[in-house]
């Protein structure tokens, strides 16, 4: 008996239903945990999408040196849900346009 939870549909355990993208990378690169401890091991782009749509938690490298620390990274330029918005963000470190967006839509953005 297996304490990982197995992917389903040739994708990572955490990637989520509604989110149509494909995984990039080892399915077991990272685990991303919830604030109650609860794990999910996933790709990179997964892990960083689901990590965006917590509310705390934190990502932990499995087979892939440093990727919790990439996953956190990526995360923090993500929107929470970023696959119901349609934000950028496909690749395993997506870019920091929705950040940039939600700063001068806050009226941050001076230019
Ligand atoms: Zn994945």
């Amino acid at each position: 008996m297996s304490s990982s939870p197995t992917p389903t549909g040739g994708r990572c355990a955490a990637a989520h239903p509604e989110d149509p993208s494909p995984c990039a990378g080892p399915r077991d690169a990272v685990t991303v945990y919830d604030r109650t401890g609860t794990g999910v091991p996933g790709c990179e782009h997964h892990g960083a999408r689901l990590f965006a749509s917590l509310d705390g938690g934190c990502a932990v490298q499995r087979s892939v040196l440093l990727a919790g620390a990439r996953v956190a990274l990526a995360a923090a330029g993500l929107c929470p849900f970023p696959w119901r918005t349609g934000t950028p963000g496909t690749g395993p470190v997506p870019s920091l346009s929705c950040y940039a967006a939600n700063r001068v839509t806050a009226g941050d953005g001076t230019d």
